[in-house]
């Protein structure tokens, strides 16, 4: 895979580790063997998975001359942490957005990545009510930036777009390094999908590395049909920008949807239960919103017998978990 032909910079430092998770496996009792991708680890404040995918979004921005950053996220965006904070290395300016998905949820003394934003020296916050058109939002802002001389560049939800999905592209080829250097045979990858350039992206990769490597993702909001088909798009898009010669097959979009709950950021007892259960095994931190929730799916995969006995399946940590201070309540009232 060729990556030499887009802006980026370069936020890494080397591969994130794989660890197995022994513990958490025996623990299972299923004889499926777990190890997990450990993108929690990633640079950029507190870390996570939107550091690879603003490597390519902030490398466009800068090319096209931005001095302002401008991106929107859910009240405790991790997304929106990581975009502050690549912004104060780059030394551009850093406006959000907030989609208040949940009604009253925004709360400008909250803790978690909420606190974070104004210690990251975010310029402005405004928020926006929930099912709002956010790109039309953050035209908005960028109009009004404009009018006051700055050159905005609009990164949007998630970094979710065929730039971003690069970088989770490049994340299955380093993946796929690891293991040929480690000789660990691989059956298949769980990951979190929610804006859908991570999940799009490793998509591409396994399938542009010829890795034969399945991938499954575990929605944090809209249905399985909805979400595979935004996926499906967005990894159809990803692959022209790379100029892949295969297409991408339909079936290689899947998604679960039974470990979503009420909604998108709401808790369940289910993710309560992983965040528990990865902490005390593994000394993990998942977060409520996306790790948990996918953690949650992987463990009830792997106990419901969907993965046969003697499987090596990787689970992708994308982070988060400066969130789970704004939950205390939620592992509280469960204790
Ligand atoms: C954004 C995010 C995800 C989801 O990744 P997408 O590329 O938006 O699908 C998963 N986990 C964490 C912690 C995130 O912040």
């Amino acid at each position: 895979m060729n990556f030499t032909k887009f802006p980026r910079r370069a936020y890494l430092q080397g591969a994130t580790p794989i660890e197995p998770m022994e513990n958490l496996s025996k623990a299972l009792g299923k004889g499926v063997n777990l190890f997990v991708k450990r993108d929690d680890l990633l640079p950029g404040a507190s870390g996570g998975n939107k550091t690879r995918k603003l490597e390519f979004c902030l490398a466009d921005g800068l090319e096209q001359g931005a001095d302002t950053i401008i991106t929107c996220g859910a009240v405790q965006s991790n997304h929106c942490r990581l975009t502050a904070s690549w912004c104060c290395k780059e030394n551009l300016e850093c406006h959000l957005v907030l989609e208040e998905r949940v009604k009253g949820s925004y709360k400008p003394e909250a803790s978690g990545n909420n606190f974070l934003f104004d210690l990251l020296g975010v310029k402005s916050v405004s928020v926006a009510p929930g099912g709002s058109d956010m790109m039309a939002e953050m035209r908005k802002k960028a109009d009004e930036l404009k009018a006051q001389g700055k050159k905005p560049y609009i990164v949007p939800g998630g970094a979710s777009n065929a730039i971003g999905a690069l970088g989770y592209v490049a994340c299955a080829e380093e993946i796929m390094n690891q293991l040929n250097t480690e000789h660990l045979n691989i059956d298949h990858i769980v990951v979190p999908s929610g804006s859908a350039g991570t999940h799009a992206g490793m998509v591409v990769g396994m399938i542009g590395t010829n890795a034969n490597i399945s991938v499954s993702g575990v929605n944090v909001s809209r249905p399985k049909d909805v979400q595979e088909g935004i996926v499906f798009k967005l990894a159809e898009e990803t692959a022209l920008k790379l100029g892949m010669k295969m297409s991408i097959p339909r079936e290689a979009v899947v998604c679960y949807d039974q470990y979503v709950g009420p909604g998108y950021s709401l808790p369940t007892d289910s993710m309560v239960e992983a965040v528990r259960l990865f902490a005390k095994h593994e000394a993990i931190l998942l977060d409520p919103v996306y790790s948990g929730k996918a953690a949650a799916g992987l463990l009830d995969l792997v106990r419901s017998g969907h993965f046969p006995r003697g499987a090596n399946v990787l689970f992708l940590h994308t982070g988060g978990s400066p969130a789970l201070y704004a939950y205390l309540p939620t592992f509280r009232k469960e204790g």
